[in-house]
């Protein structure tokens, strides 16, 4: 990004005003009459794949890049630092990341000084770190999950001459005090309550590239949603691999959640992820009974069959399962459920299958996040026998995309006439805003704007399973 600041009065000294604005020109030029100053403002482009942890983490380093005067790019075409925020939960976004360094190779051809940097959960894996350099040697910076926020430091490494820098190193230490990601839009803002997980699914990367379990002091997590709410942020999603392990000292999940809820202002919380074996009950009473806390639940049940559930390391069965559900639904008005259900685990039979439908017909929950099981290196399951066939897998997940649908839409249409709290935001004719159960509701604000404030929303009619309402005068 080029600025030009032309100076008329030739008594200022262009090399004062630049010192105070804190930026760093790469090029000046002066003329006789007047100072023409063109400054370089070094760009940043971060491409994140993956969950909302990682959303987090990307927000948190376009923090840091600002910190040293580097800004967003709008795409890698425009940016002089090309990073990938990488994540290995999925096979898919593992072939995306090769399919985007592909692109970026015919770019850094065009733009040889660009930098790119690859980091997050695929690369900690160090097997991952030495196939990305072998296959993409033009990539600058190879760092796993625990040194993101040292990137600018080894992007300025780079530009000093170093040629390639592999960080795999690892460092448990919990980060102390608040840690702000900057971001011109308040409404939904995410707070990381702990890092890593001691789960052990047998299917699942996380605990092998994101290290053990370790939760933030509660005074730091309580002061950052404080410093939220007071700029201006209406909900907060607390982030965890496993938010109801949480624990500093003598303080759980539930007295966060309590402590939170007793903060001032107008702002609901949501968390996740939960994990059926770690949700309290008395969470549960407490979320029903705190209007702070959202009536918004994402519950991954994963499987609802005993002995797959028992195979994925899960550490909870079908019937416990569906007691915290119903005790939800006891305690929690109008709550919303949602749930991640994986499709075709090793040795799924058509019983095991047919055990998960009915479970998601029990509890009718009003969206679901589907996965076809695919192998991660490194885990259990694997390695186990029994691996299902790709064309059973997709006929299965076809049939709970199906059945879900229904249910969806059947939830939905039961919500007209209804009327909603909601927090808008969008604009115009096809605004849209979120309610505290987490459903989305699209109405037209009349030209008014509402956005990032609490509105009442009554529900007129449904198109797919989605919500279409009226702004209640
Ligand atoms: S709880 Fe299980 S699925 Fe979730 S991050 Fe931990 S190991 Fe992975």
């Amino acid at each position: 990004m080029i600025f030009r600041i032309i100076f008329t009065d030739i008594s200022i000294n262009p090399r004062k005003i630049i010192t105070h604005l804190n930026i760093k020109p790469r090029l000046c030029l002066l003329k006789s009459t007047a100072f023409d100053i063109i400054i370089h403002v070094k760009k940043v482009f971060i491409k994140t794949y993956g969950c909302q942890m990682n959303v987090h983490e990307t927000e948190k380093l376009y923090s840091a890049f600002e910190r040293e005067n580097i800004t967003a790019a709008d795409c890698a075409e425009n940016a002089d630092i090309v990073v990938f925020n990488t994540c290995c939960v999925r096979e898919g976004a593992e072939t995306r990341v090769l399919g985007n360094l592909g692109q970026i190779k015919k770019l850094k051809q065009s733009k040889p000084n660009l930098i790119v940097a690859v980091c997050g959960c695929m690369t900690q894996q160090s097997k991952a770190a030495e196939m990305l350099h072998k296959r993409c040697p033009f990539i600058n910076i190879i760092t796993g999950t625990y040194s993101l926020g040292a990137l600018p430091q080894m992007v300025k490494a780079v530009e000093k001459g170093e040629k390639f820098i592999l960080d795999l190193s690892v460092n448990e230490e919990v980060p102390q005090g608040t840690n702000l990601a900057t971001r011109s839009d308040n409404v939904n803002r995410f707070v990381n309550i702990m890092y890593g997980c001691d789960n052990f699914c047998t299917y699942c990367i996380v605990p092998y590239v994101k290290g053990r379990e370790r939760s933030r002091r509660l005074v730091d997590v309580k002061e950052e949603v404080r410093i939220l709410i007071e700029n201006g942020a209406k909900e907060i999603t607390l982030l965890g691999q496993n938010v109801n392990s949480y624990r500093d000292e003598n303080n759980d999940f539930y007295s966060l959640l309590s402590e939170l809820a007793g903060l001032n202002g107008d702002f609901w919380i949501k968390f996740m992820t939960s994990h059926p074996k770690d949700l309290s009950d008395d969470v549960i009473k407490l979320v029903g009974s705190e209007k702070k806390l959202a009536n918004y639940i994402h519950l991954p049940v994963q499987s609802g069959s005993d002995d797959i559930l028992r195979k994925m390391n899960r550490k909870y069965g079908r019937a416990e399962y569906l007691r915290k559900i119903d005790l939800i639904k006891e305690y929690i008005p109008h709550v919303g459920l949602t749930s991640d259900i994986i499709v075709g685990f090793p040795t799924e039979t058509e019983k095991d299958f047919s055990d998960t439908l009915d479970l998601v017909k029990q509890v009718e929950y009003n969206n679901l996040f589907m996965f076809i099981y695919s192998k991660r290196n490194g885990t259990p399951a694997a390695i186990m026998d029994g691996q299902v066939p790709e064309e059973v897998k997709k006929e299965r997940i076809t049939r709970l995309i199906g059945l879900q649908s229904e249910i969806s839409n059947k939830l939905a249409e039961k919500c007209i006439g209804e009327t909603f709290e909601v927090l808008c935001d969008g604009h115009g004719k096809n605004a849209t805003g979120k309610t505290s159960d987490d459903r989305v509701i699209v109405f037209d604000d009349g030209g008014k704007d509402y956005y990032n404030q609490f509105i009442e929303v009554q529900i007129t009619s449904v198109k797919n399973s989605k919500l279409y309402g009226k702004i209640r005068g």
